[in-house]
């Protein structure tokens, strides 16, 4: 049987039959996803019944788009149900805790889409599903990626869920325990490479095609396919009322790439007539994206990555190119924050109850930082992207409250505090916090 779509090329335009296993194209360009049917495959109106449905593959928030994402025989649809994550408002207007997050980013309008939410508490599991059904309609029984954590955290789950067995390649040290922790626990091969993340990326992938592993990391086309909907299922949370700026954090690229890929089909479709802008946002000293963009994206060069937020370490990002067309496209922009703003940001995301990993957090940073430059307008309607749950990296959150990242700032650290077990010790405390006026 055809399936309605095909691989092309994104330099050549060279077209390739889907249910042949390939990652790249001839000449190793990356490979997109093409659907063959133009125009609204479904309406707004079925999305919406869908909402209502108890059919797991309606109510998965990847599922539930299905043919604007992998139209795949439905015998083949592995899904949890994943995504329908909460779009909290929480700009500085908002009549709840959440407002802290609007005053400190100086944003009147502010939406979090919290992907930390999906099952294996990071987006990841979007494309996974995606990636995971198309592996099971290829009839592949092995998986394997390469990660700094949740990619690994995801596939091990999805790999568990349809009976295949799983390998997952990691970099040696400075990964977050918890998402390794999930891997492990969920059964997956865990192999330490003795090597950065892009050194992983890069042998995973030689690996895959010589010994027959199906591979899913995020050059793999078809989970940047279900990973479009977070933007999908943004939009319609906001009953398909653009909002000004999307702003997400940018490591392997990934994100970026898909969140554009989605938003120019919603755009070509005709689901909406305009274009939020796109922001991605990278971590200082993993920045190779943000120095393209700042060259005119005339040159690109890798770069050793390091920064507190594992998730976006990564100084040789696969989908540059796909990335790049996202901001191009949606006349967005690429800016870069401090270790010391990340993990800032988080505690004022973490603290109004919310929570996120650090990679989450350079969204917050960056929107403030790009609010008092006067790009981002008080007025603007502002959606980020939380990408990760709070559990992720405990190590950071107790290294922050600690006091032992320089540069962060005191006000924020909440510190665990002593007392002897007797009354008295206590109520010193308690009557020390509740005199305290903010
Ligand atoms: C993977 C990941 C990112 C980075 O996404 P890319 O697609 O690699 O740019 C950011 N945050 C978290 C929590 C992630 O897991």
């Amino acid at each position: 049987m055809n399936l309605p779509f095909v691989l092309r090329g994104i330099d050549s335009g060279r077209e390739y039959d889907p249910r042949e296993i390939r990652y790249r194209g001839e000449d190793g360009e990356l490979l997109e996803v093409v659907h063959s049917k133009t125009g609204r495959p479904v309406s707004r109106k079925t999305l919406q019944e869908r909402r209502m449905s108890h059919d797991p593959i309606d109510v998965s928030g990847v599922w539930r788009y299905r043919e604007l994402v992998l139209p795949l025989p439905y015998r083949h649809i592995i899904v949890k149900p994943e995504g329908n994550t909460n779009l909290y408002p929480a700009g500085s207007l908002e009549n709840s805790g959440y407002n802290r997050i609007g005053r400190y980013a100086g944003v009147e309008n502010l939406y979090l889409k919290h992907e930390g939410e999906n099952p294996t508490g990071s987006f990841k599991d979007r494309g996974m599903t995606a990636g995971i059904s198309m592996a099971h309609y290829l009839g592949a029984t092995a998986v394997a990626c390469a990660s700094t954590g949740n990619t690994s955290a995801s596939l091990a789950s999805y790999a568990a869920q349809a009976g295949m067995k799983c390998f997952v390649f990691i970099p040696a040290g400075k990964i977050s325990y918890s998402k390794l922790a999930q891997a492990i626990a969920y059964g997956a091969v865990t192999i330490q490479i003795d090597g950065d993340f892009d050194a992983a990326m890069q042998l995973v992938e030689e690996v895959c095609i010589s010994l027959k592993v199906y591979l899913l990391n995020s050059v793999n086309p078809f989970r940047i396919e279900g990973q479009k909907t977070i933007g999908i299922e943004l939009i319609h949370q906001l009953n398909w009322d653009v909002p000004d700026w999307i702003v997400l954090p940018g490591g392997n690229l990934g994100n970026t790439a898909a969140l554009g890929k989605g938003l120019s089909e919603l755009f070509q479709r005709g689901y909406i007539s305009r274009l939020p802008r796109v922001a991605t946002i990278q971590a200082h000293g993993a920045s190779p994206f943000y120095r393209s963009f700042k060259s005119g994206f005339s040159e690109f060069t890798p770069m050793q990555a390091n920064t507190i937020a594992s998730a976006i370490r990564i100084g040789n990002p696969v989908s540059y190119k796909k990335a790049k067309q996202t901001i191009e496209f949606t006349n967005g922009l690429v800016e870069t924050v401090t270790d010391a703003e990340i993990m800032d940001a988080k505690a004022v995301i973490d603290r109004a109850g919310i929570g996120c990993e650090p990679a989450s957090a350079t969204t917050l940073a960056g929107i403030r930082k790009l609010q008092n430059a006067g790009t981002i307008r008080k007025s603007d309607r502002v959606a980020a992207i939380l990408t990760g749950h709070v559990l992720k990296d405990p190590a950071a959150i107790a290294d922050f409250h600690e006091g032992k990242l320089p540069g962060t700032d005191p006000v924020l650290r909440n510190t665990v505090q002593h007392a002897q077990p007797t009354l008295a010790s206590v109520r010193e405390i308690i009557t020390r916090v509740l005199n305290d006026t903010v």
